[in-house]
């Protein structure tokens, strides 16, 4: 490269030489001298031999991006170079300065006309270096300073002879024929383009040209690996329409800068790409006896559930049918729904991928983002089946239920997508661009309730309910289970730990309070962790975990959520909610205080129970008589009901006769029983109807310690869905008006 007066360049500095050179004239007056080498390929080691006429050149930014220095200058003046001095870190020049005499001749005029005419002539630069940049010519340039300007886009050879060259005619005639040159080289490169077209058919226009690339990209030391991509996209086992599309892709990306950053994005691209399992499918293992063996081996109990997927597993293997039902599996958090997913990826002997749709609000989390969006990512559906490594996982898609749409587009529509058997063989990604099947895919999804499933998903699933665990359930998992899963996990052999049943039993009853399993996991894996810590460090042969030396492991119990009221109280009746992780009691507070006969509604309260709270003090007022009410109370008092904190109830109208029962108790001061919970709606006129959720109620009753519970007559069919040992310790009363539930529940 050849530097001129002027001229505004970038220089990337490979030796270390230059760069010396480079710092040091930064760090003195900022001023550098640039003078041509003639052996430029010679290598580093060889001394240069340098052209006898320089440029001085202002520095203006020393630039390391990504360990490659690059020089910004501005050329000043044309120097003679008298001496140079070789250092030990750089070299130095001695220059005098070459003496330009401005040529007033009409000769030099009339050729710094042409040149200036030809310039303006858009059409006859066609194709040449000039019509690519746009050299802007000031108005009063003088004849040495257009040389200059043009000598920079000037071939190495005319350049240096334009350098050096003191006389401004010749200056401004080699210029003038080296442009006029250019035009002809265009001409002649159309008419040779021209005839390439006639005369080759298609593909080998094609061949010609890449060849042609090939060499050229060579010639530049652009390192190309595109033939290894090619030969990959050749061999993918895809349709013909989406290789050719890659194809082009590939070859796009091959005329571009490898340095850009449209090629790393089409790089990254074919990456993708070509990471994914295209047409690896694995083997299904139909072996039913032996899908009964995982299933039981991973997980105690849960005989009906287990029959269904047997079910599920077996009309798979007859019909390989794409159109079964897609299993949901919907139950409180630690009841085992993800990992009987597991289970079943491992009975049939296919891959397994977990995909959260927790909190996922936008569509393009499913479906990905266009190519050409910065950052643009392939969206999680096709991440995840990069990640499973083939393209017939069982795919489970966890908590459905938590799903939620914005402005950004509504993720349930793709997931529709994704899930419909009509539609999911030609999935499309906006990242991928090209079409993915998705039909031998076995998806497979979970929830915690069922009401927040959008409904046209809701439609497309066969919901398969996992409530919770009984005490003696989880008594059975812990044993044959967690403590032996637990124990492997955390290094400790048979024989170095020792739990009793009645250990566990504790654990259940005093440090958890849950639906599922997953708390009373996680303190058998503390207690696990324990030992092993006191193993290493104390040398212990083994360490034996009783009911009296639990609390040094796990503290003071110390549960979460609510507790039961521990006596009777005026005003306070405990009532029985479904909420999301399984069945809570529900404290419900109410007082009466001086007033003129206002409600006041205060606590986690949604409007159901709200209405419900009302509609039980219309009841109690209507029928104030019968009931025993002073009717004069409310004018003259205001009614206050509170629900303190625990867990969200399921806004619903089973709290109805729990709200009436607490304000009854609270208008006559006569105190409720604390050893008795409820559920229950009830109408204007006191009748008592049926509730959702009694498996999950009865069970949280037994959970907080209260054996009696009052319950709508209605729901007695659903006691067949109770498990016998609910049944065995609980005493139900079954009601079917107001009048039987006060009877029992107030002192
Ligand atoms: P979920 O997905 O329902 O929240 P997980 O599948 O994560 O629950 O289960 C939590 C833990 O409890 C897991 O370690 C699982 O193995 C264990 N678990 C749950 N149910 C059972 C069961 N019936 N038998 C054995 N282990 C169980």
């Amino acid at each position: 490269m050849v530097i001129f007066p002027g001229q505004y360049k970038k220089l990337a500095l490979a030796r270390r030489r230059s760069i010396a050179a480079a710092d040091f004239a930064q760090n003195t007056d900022n001023k550098i001298l640039l003078v041509p080498q003639y052996n430029f390929d010679a290598k580093p080691t060889r001394a240069p031999e340098y052209h006898n006429v320089g440029v001085v050149a202002s520095i203006f930014e020393i630039v390391n991006e990504e360990g490659v220095t690059s020089l910004y200058v501005n050329g000043i003046k044309r120097v003679n170079i008298e001496q140079v001095i070789t250092g030990e870190d750089f070299d130095e020049g001695i220059y005098s300065d070459l003496i330009e005499t401005d040529d007033n001749t009409i000769e030099s005029g009339v050729y710094f006309n042409k040149i200036i005419e030809t310039l303006a002539d858009k059409e006859r630069l066609e194709d040449t270096i000039f019509s690519e940049h746009n050299i802007d010519i000031p108005e009063h340039i003088t004849k040495n300073d257009l040389v200059d300007v043009l000598g920079g886009f000037m071939p190495y050879e005319i350049a240096l002879e334009l350098l050096s060259e003191t006389n401004t005619l010749k200056r401004l005639e080699t210029v003038l024929i080296q442009i006029n040159r250019e035009i002809e080289i265009a001409k002649i490169n159309r008419r040779i383009a021209m005839k390439i077209r006639a005369s080759f058919e298609n593909g080998q226009k094609e061949t010609y040209l890449r060849e042609k690339m090939n060499v050229i990209q060579k010639e530049l030391g652009i390192f190309d690996d595109g033939q290894d991509i090619r030969q990959k996209i050749e061999a993918l086992n895809i349709d013909e329409e989406s290789r050719q599309k890659l194809l082009k892709d590939l070859e796009r990306s091959q005329r571009m800068q490898p340095s850009s950053s449209e090629y790393t994005l089409l790089r990254n691209y074919l990456d993708f790409v070509l990471e994914l399992p295209w047409g690896i499918y694995t083997k299904d293992n139909i072996d039913l006896k032996r899908a009964k063996e995982i299933l039981d081996r991973e997980h105690h109990g849960l005989e009906k559930i287990k029959d269904r997927i047997l079910e599920f597993l077996a009309v798979h293997a007859l019909t390989n049918d794409h159109k079964q039902p897609i299993l949901c599996f919907v139950g409180p958090p630690g009841v085992g729904k993800t990992t009987i997913v597991r289970s079943i990826a491992d009975a049939l002997g296919r891959n397994y991928v977990r995909m959260s749709l927790g909190g996922v609000h936008d569509e393009a989390e499913i479906r990905g983002h266009r190519k050409t969006y910065i950052g643009a990512m392939a969206g999680r559906i096709i991440s995840s089946i990069k990640q499973a490594g083939s393209m017939n996982p069982v795919f489970l898609l966890d908590e459905v239920d938590k799903l939620t749409k914005d402005y950004r587009g509504d993720p349930s529509a793709a997931l529709l997508e994704v899930l419909d058997p009509e539609f999911n063989h030609t999935f499309r990604d906006n990242y991928l661009e090209i079409p993915f099947d998705l039909k031998n895919v076995i998806f497979i999804t979970t929830a915690n309730a069922m009401d927040t499933i959008p409904p046209a998903l809701l439609d497309r699933m066969e919901v398969i309910e996992m409530s919770g665990y009984t005490p003696i359930e989880k008594l059975e998992i812990a044993k044959r289970h967690l403590v032996t899963k637990q124990m492997y996990l955390n290094g400790l052999k048979d024989g170095q730990i020792e739990i009793g049943d009645d250990v566990i039993k504790i654990i259940i009853e005093k440090y958890t309070r849950e639906a599922g399993v997953r708390q009373l996991e996680k303190i058998i894996a503390k207690i696990m962790r324990i030992t092993a810590r006191r193993i290493v460090e104390e040398e212990i042969e083994k360490m034996v975990v009783t009911a009296d030396n639990i609390s040094d492991f796990l503290g003071i119990p110390m549960v979460r959520g609510t507790s039961k009221f521990d006596h009777d109280e005026v005003g306070a009746a405990t009532g029985l909610a479904w909420t999301q992780f399984g069945g809570d009691i529900l404290n419900i507070e109410v007082s009466v205080m001086e007033g003129k006969g206002d409600i006041l509604l205060t606590g986690r309260l949604g409007d159901v129970l709200k209405e419900s709270g009302r509609a039980a003090i219309s009841y109690l007022h209507s029928h104030a008589k019968e009931l025993g009410i002073d009717e004069s109370l409310f004018k003259t008092k205001d009614i206050h009901i509170h629900i303190p904190e625990g867990a969200t109830p399921k806004d619903g109208p089973s709290a109805g006769v729990t709200l009436a029962t607490a304000v009854y108790s609270a208008l006559t001061k006569k105190p409720v029983r604390h050893d008795i919970s409820m559920t229950g709606e009830i109408t204007l006129r006191g009748k008592v109807l049926p509730i959702g959720g009694l498996k999950e109620k009865l069970m949280a009753s037994q959970r907080s310690g209260i054996f009696e519970v009052i319950v709508p007559e209605q729901n007695k069919k659903d006691l067949s869905e109770v498990p016998q040992s609910v049944l065995d310790e609980i005493k139900i009363n079954f009601v079917r008006d107001m009048d039987e539930v006060l009877r029992m529940a107030i002192r």
